[in-house]
């Protein structure tokens, strides 16, 4: 890990406060599995299958991970047969050796590591064939344009490093006990995440079970390979029954005075940690929206670079998932509702919304997950690239020409159109 000073990069604060107007709304779909196909963006990083150094010449030792999840570790590779296009190939065999397979379908397949160097496996729709993307490739030219803004590739935390922030973790939570010495607090400890709260413990399962459905949704929209962690060790979550807790927490250990109503905050730390603080209140479907909301700009924080969204595109995507992954929750779709009645007045998204770094307003929220449904809707194979062009250096503007070949103006008309408003200023 790189040695880099602990400070707060950002305080994603949300104007999440109760929405009483719950009528009946279409949410948001959730993202289902779709095909990984290489975009024009990343011809630049491919390799070809017979090339020098690629992982697929005769007797390479290879580690092959499947979408599924499920990995094959040592396979020999044996008969690789070519594509019709230079470089790309359709079928790989391996040597026999006992417990491992002499053949995988490569359309089940989404890295192959060799060594130190791992590949994406993509399709290439132009040629009916399979093609590598050379992980190291990519990033070294990302590296490259993110260090010109002052900005870097997140590396993989050492073992240990990822242990000792476990710990940092747990002795945060810790605090919480040492405030309010009269609850009861208690962890409960998954793959990706730490929760902690003073809830009962019967109520916690079915919210845990939402933040693993936010991951396993954000790995799907971003292209991380299942079974990948992207945190550094694991994700804190501290959920307190009660906000003057959650306010108390805020202020002694966090150092921070929300200035408004706010339900949830997520603090990322500029090495790479997270921390997401939120209360329950008594609305279940709507801190469950809240939680998931929140964990997102951890997730956001920790994708690929320390590189930020503009705030449009981070609020929308955290409130987009939200109304995917939350189905008791209408928040998102009364959201979304809203700002169109809005615009359809206004015929305005208020002016500043496009700005990287201009706060949204509680309305404007709606738009930007209507936005990014738009996008996702248009192509979610574009939509991977849109997020991980802006994570690599490019402006949004830059990302959004570079995946969906469009203006700023003409989104905002495709949204427009979305919600039946002709016309439509930024
Ligand atoms: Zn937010």
């Amino acid at each position: 890990m790189r040695d880099f000073p602990l400070q707060r990069i950002a305080w994603f604060l949300c104007v999440w406060s109760c929405c009483t107007s719950l009528h009946a709304q279409a949410r948001p779909g959730k993202l289902r599995p779709f095909p990984r196909s290489v975009l024009p963006l990343e011809r630049d990083y491919l390799i070809s299958a017979e090339a020098d150094g690629s992982p697929l010449a005769a007797g390479s030792k290879i580690n092959v991970r499947l979408s599924s999840g499920k990995q094959y570790d040592g396979l020999i590779v044996g008969d690789v047969q070519p594509g019709k296009d230079a470089g790309s190939f359709r079928s790989i065999t391996f040597e026999r050796q006992a417990g491992l397979p002499s053949k995988l379908q490569v359309s089940t397949m989404s890295l192959i590591q060799e060594g130190d160097r791992q590949f994406e496996v993509l399709s290439d729709p132009a040629s009916k064939a399979w093609v590598l993307l050379d992980q190291q490739k990519r990033d070294k030219v990302a590296a490259e344009r993110l260090s010109k803004k002052g900005r870097l590739l997140w590396t993989r935390p050492s073992a240990e490093d990822a242990a000792a922030a476990i710990e940092e973790s747990k002795a945060r939570f810790a605090k919480a006990n040492e405030l309010f010495p009269g609850s009861q607090f208690f962890l409960t400890e998954t793959a990706y995440f730490l929760f902690y709260t003073d809830m009962p413990r019967n109520q916690v399962a079915g919210y845990i079970a939402n933040l693993d459905a936010m991951y396993d949704q954000l790995c799907l929209m971003y292209g991380v390979p299942t079974g990948e962690n992207i945190w550094y060790g694991k994700c804190p979550v501290l959920v307190f029954q009660d906000q003057s807790m959650f306010l108390r927490f805020e202020d002694a250990v966090m150092g921070y005075v929300p200035a408004g109503p706010v339900q949830g905050l997520h603090h990322g730390f500029s090495d790479g940690k997270v921390f997401v603080t939120v209360y329950r209140g008594d609305d279940p479907a709507f801190f469950a929206a809240v939680l998931v909301h929140e964990t997102t700009h951890g997730f956001n924080h920790r994708f690929r670079s320390n590189s930020g969204l503009p705030n449009w595109v981070e609020e929308g995507i955290a409130d987009f998932v939200a109304g995917a992954v939350v189905t008791a929750s209408p928040e998102t779709g009364v959201r979304q509702r809203e700002a169109a009645d809005r615009v359809r007045v206004s015929r305005s998204l208020g002016g500043a919304f496009f700005q990287p770094d201009s706060p949204l307003q509680r309305w404007q929220y709606g738009a930007a997950s209507s936005l990014v449904s738009v996008l996702i809707q248009r192509d979610p194979n574009l939509f991977r690239a849109f997020l991980v062009a802006m994570k690599e250096g490019y402006t949004w503007e830059e990302a959004l020409d570079l995946t969906y070949g469009l203006k700023p103006e003409e989104l905002l008309q495709l949204y427009a159109r979305a919600i039946g408003v002709p016309g439509v200023q930024p």
